[in-house]
């Protein structure tokens, strides 16, 4: 049998209606490679159990002729989404022995099409950060690392387990969630493919909250037709979530394989940004050339307002952040530290239970939206955030997709940026805007830093339209010829 955890999705599910191995044995397959791998520390709980379990419960339905579009796909989860009966931490002290009552929409749609969970991935405690470094179960590895010889190479963040896990073949495929780049930026970290789907596509129900008017769950994959996969099982209009979308959801997986011929993809003059590597700029240029060569139209294209979208996010997303987590007081749930008194056991319990980052972004949050600041900061950041979705909407006039690369720098070192927090907010710049605007994009691996680190570009496109996302990202991965297969970590 050759090494199943090389597979991509697609090739899995023929694999498995060929009846060449069972559920059972690809599920075997991947909780050994996770077994061998602890040294990313990509999952913060494993649950081979219960993969097993359902990877048995599968082969049944299978042999009844029942096949869900994940039947028997191993995945893992970013332990963001609640998970029932599962411990769900959301990788923060005070969350750290939550065992959820429920499930999230999102696993459950995942469940019922015939996925086998495999475990929680680690993140940035509360999805906040670029480089799960913030992670209260410590940092992750990036697989790559150890092709400069560095171990410590950040995976990007927040999804930086899920990123990890599938660089590294621990599991066919992840889900993640994405607010201001979290699921492109530790893609294109990792070399895999990573997709945010327009905001309301997939519900928010269950996961835990970061900053509500951004937070968007999306597949992490090997490749473009995987994510493809993922997405349509994970969609779906959600009555528990009042920002779920009821649009029509397209055969994401129909659009594949269609050419590009007379599209037209807008590149943005002001994502060429002060601090961005040679490497990259030159990625950029050479992604444009092969959507050319494929009949593609390129055309320059402004966004004028795009220099305001990082500041506008780090308003936006610290004042959602400040509100949702408010609930964790110690009363309900979760951590508690008590005190003399009720106001001592709220400020104990928040003090110990949230690292730096997340009490930082917490500060900047009530700050903004206190009496007296709130015109000043918040008010001004939701028009700037209205102009920059202006901003998009009259580009696609023009454009039928928006090409930029979808971070500045390949992936850094751990450390190197933890205490320059500016640094580090800097690695957003590409990904922010789409999120502020609330639309579908993707990062795919499109070749190698001079180091031999992974390199992504990230395409944009209308609202409800993954379609055409997925067909340009497609073609752009085929002309790229990125190949899919793991690196596996040999590091210990
Ligand atoms: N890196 C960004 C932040 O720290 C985005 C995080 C995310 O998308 N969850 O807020």
């Amino acid at each position: 049998m050759s090494d199943l955890t090389a597979l991509t999705i697609a090739e899995a599910l023929e694999g498995l209606k060929a009846r060449e191995y069972t559920a059972e044995e690809l599920t075997e397959e991947h909780i050994k490679s996770i077994e061998a791998s602890r040294a990313l520390n990509a999952f913060v709980l494993e649950t081979p159990d219960q993969a097993v379990d359902d990877a048995k419960a599968s082969d049944a339905r299978r042999a009844r002729g029942e096949v869900g579009a994940l039947e028997g796909i191993p995945l893992g989860v970013k332990d963001l989404f609640c998970t029932k009966d599962v411990r769900t931490t959301a990788c923060s002290h005070i969350l750290e022995n939550f065992v959820p009552p429920y499930e999230s929409f999102v696993t459950r749609k995942l469940r019922a099409a015939g996925a086998c969970f495999l475990g929680k991935t680690n993140l940035d405690e509360f999805a906040m950060g670029s480089s799960n470094e913030t992670s209260y179960f410590g940092p992750v590895r990036n697989p790559w690392g150890q092709v400069v010889d560095d171990a410590g190479l950040v995976p990007g963040g927040s999804s930086g387990g899920s990123a990890s896990a599938v660089a590294a073949g621990l599991c066919l495929g992840a889900i993640g969630t994405d607010t201001g780049g979290s699921i492109r930026q530790p893609a294109a970290f990792c070399g895999i493919v990573g997709m945010k789907p327009t905001y309301g596509r997939c519900s928010r129900w269950g996961i835990v909250a970061f900053a509500s008017s951004l937070d968007q769950a999306g597949p992490m994959t090997r490749t473009v037709k995987d994510a493809a996969i993922m997405l349509g099982a994970m969609v779906g209009f959600d009555e528990n979530d009042s920002t779920s979308a009821q649009n029509v959801v397209p055969d994401f997986q129909a659009c594949l394989g269609q050419d590009i011929k007379g599209l037209r993809i807008g590149i943005p003059k002001e994502y060429r940004v002060e601090g961005m590597d040679q490497e990259i700029e030159a990625l950029w240029t050479k992604g444009a050339g092969l959507l050319e060569e494929q009949g593609a139209e390129v055309i320059e294209i402004s966004l004028p307002k795009t220099k305001y979208a990082l500041p506008t996010y780090y308003i936006i997303a610290p004042a959602e952040a400040s509100s949702n987590l408010a609930r964790y007081d110690g009363m309900r749930f979760g951590l508690r530290v008590d005190g003399e008194n009720l106001e001592e056991t709220y400020m104990k319990t928040r003090a110990e239970g949230f690292g730096a980052e997340v009490r930082r972004r917490v500060l900047i949050g009530t700050y903004v939206l206190s009496a007296g600041y709130y015109d000043a900061y918040y008010l001004k950041a939701q028009k700037v955030r209205r102009i920059i979705s202006e901003e998009f909407a009259s580009a696609f006039d023009q454009v039928d997709a928006v090409l930029t690369p979808t971070a500045p720098t390949p992936a850094f070192s751990r450390g190197e940026r933890t205490d320059d927090l500016i640094s580090m907010y800097l690695n957003d710049v590409f990904t922010v805007p789409a999120s502020l605007a609330g639309l579908p994009a993707i990062s795919i691996p499109a070749g190698l830093s001079s180091h031999g680190l992974p390199l992504g570009l990230q395409l944009i496109t209308r609202a409800f339209d993954e379609s055409t996302l997925f067909r340009v990202a497609g073609a752009l991965e085929e002309a790229a010829g990125w190949s899919p297969h793991p690196l596996k970590y040999q590091g210990s």
